[in-house]
């Protein structure tokens, strides 16, 4: 697991995730979640582009296999924040 700060804040794309990955920026960041076992694990953009680039998140997500051997994964899109949100006082 990570020991810092940071935290994935999910913001899927515009048109949503039917959006194909060429029209998706390059700086957002891709995470695999397994709905199994809650691993989670960031995608090389590199390595998409060059294995579906004209994919759309849907149908990348549906080929993702976790490491634990299930194929059922969300496959989101968004971004790393560092600092814990202010105000968190519950
Ligand atoms: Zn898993």
């Amino acid at each position: 697991m990570d020991n810092d700060s940071r935290r994935f804040v999910e913001h899927q794309p515009l048109g949503g995730y039917s959006a194909s990955l060429n029209t998706i920026p390059q700086h957002v960041i891709f995470l695999a979640e397994c709905r199994s076992c809650g691993r989670q694990r960031e995608l090389d953009r590199a390595l998409l582009d060059a294995y579906a680039n004209m994919a759309n998140v849907r149908n990348i997500e549906a080929r993702l296999r976790c490491a634990c051997g299930e194929k059922n994964t969300r496959l989101m899109t968004g971004y790393w924040v560092s600092s814990p949100p202010a105000g968190n006082s519950s």
